[in-house]
């Protein structure tokens, strides 16, 4: 079940990977036992901790891999966190084109 180790935080350890469904976001989906669906790092943290999350609060990933469901790679934040968090990563919605467009532009000045 261990996946790589994260290179930015490599005293995480290596991720757990979930392998079953995905949603179309990229993280791993499950359902409760209630029949309820979730993603699978959401339950993961709930079950973890003994709690159930509302929709406000967001499962952050230290070793950002969606599809890591182990515990102690997770983090609670608010959907706030959540974009703080992406964009001091770079990986918001502007650096991901800024760096899509960076590359596409080598890619035409490569000879
Ligand atoms: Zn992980």
């Amino acid at each position: 079940m261990n996946g790589a180790i994260p290179e930015h935080l490599p005293e995480l350890g290596g991720c757990w990977l979930w392998t079953a469904a995905r949603h179309r976001n990229g993280y791993g989906q499950t359902v409760r036992v209630d029949g309820s669906t979730v993603l699978a790092h959401r339950l993961s943290y709930e079950l973890h901790h003994t709690v159930r999350l509302t929709r406000a609060e967001c499962v952050l990933h230290r070793c950002d891999n969606r599809v890591c469901v182990r515990p102690d790679h997770l983090f609670l934040g608010t959907h706030a966190d959540n974009v703080r968090d992406m964009i001091a990563k770079g990986r918001d919605y502007n650096s991901r084109v800024r760096r899509m467009l960076a590359a596409h532009q080598a890619w035409l000045a490569a000879p």
